[in-house]
């Protein structure tokens, strides 16, 4: 039995947006937890971000047991193979219905098991996941986004993306035509460990060593989920505020 793990999960529209086109969701029996960005206006983006998250339970009950083993060597293989489904049932939603034509979304997902003391994390876009450890934040993911690959090849630095222009445009989103190619990776949990699943409108407007310092100063996932997105709609709140924090041991 996968013991459930403490959680919570907070999305807010921010201070510039009238829609908010985030959607999350936990099931701590599964140990499984998304947040996902949709993309494409109205009403796609909406429509997107729910498939992805309404659709993914299936797809993970369809490829891993009832109690599965995240320390098998498949393990992360099994969750990018779910990400891929899920990418194909967005595309074929945005083909058979005209007012989705173009929707799309991003897709952050950690199926956790605290008695393996495992995680594995998953994502397509620009939707983070990071871990703090012993009071140190560690980015999880890294953006399939155009300014992570400007960041890659030198011509902009970490501080300089949060205000690019090329921010916000993704090279691999769910719902893509061709190859969605997610990444997935294995985490050894330590006790005390705590993991952060959040949509671009934190990492937007928060920096790494500001969202350190408030999970540092907020040990209980509720006042950090508050205090997160409080701190993102100070700084402007200019996109859909979503994150999840988990304190998997
Ligand atoms: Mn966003």
């Amino acid at each position: 039995m996968v013991r459930p793990p403490r959680w919570a999960g907070l999305s807010d529209r921010g201070q510039v947006r009238e829609r908010n086109e985030d959607c999350w969701s936990a099931d701590a029996d599964l140990g499984l937890f998304i947040v996902s960005d949709g993309m494409g206006g109205r009403p796609a983006g909406e429509v997107a971000s729910e498939v992805v998250v309404a659709a993914l339970p299936t797809l993970v009950a369809h490829h891993f047991s009832a109690e599965p083993d995240l320390a098998a060597p498949d393990a992360p293989q099994r969750l990018r193979t779910v990400l891929t489904e899920l990418s194909a049932e967005v595309r074929e939603g945005s083909q058979d219905t005209p007012r989705l034509a173009g929707m799309g979304a991003t897709a952050v997902a950690a199926l956790v098991s605290a008695s393996q003391a495992t995680a594995l994390i998953a994502h397509v876009g620009d939707s983070r996941a990071y871990l703090l450890r012993e009071r140190s934040l560690h980015r999880l993911t890294r953006d399939h986004s155009l300014a992570q690959a400007l960041i890659d090849a030198g011509a902009i630095t970490d501080q300089q993306a949060a205000g690019h222009p090329a921010r916000g445009q993704l090279t691999r989103h769910m719902g893509m035509a061709g190859e969605v190619s997610p990444d997935a990776r294995r985490v050894a949990l330590q006790p005390d460990d705590r993991l952060l699943l959040c949509s671009d409108g934190l990492t937007g407007m928060l920096d790494d060593a500001q969202i350190q310092a408030i999970l540092n100063r907020s040990s209980d996932p509720q006042h950090a989920c508050r205090a997160l997105t409080e701190a993102a709609n100070d700084a402007g709140g200019i996109d859909n505020i979503t994150v999840l924090v988990i304190a998997p041991a």
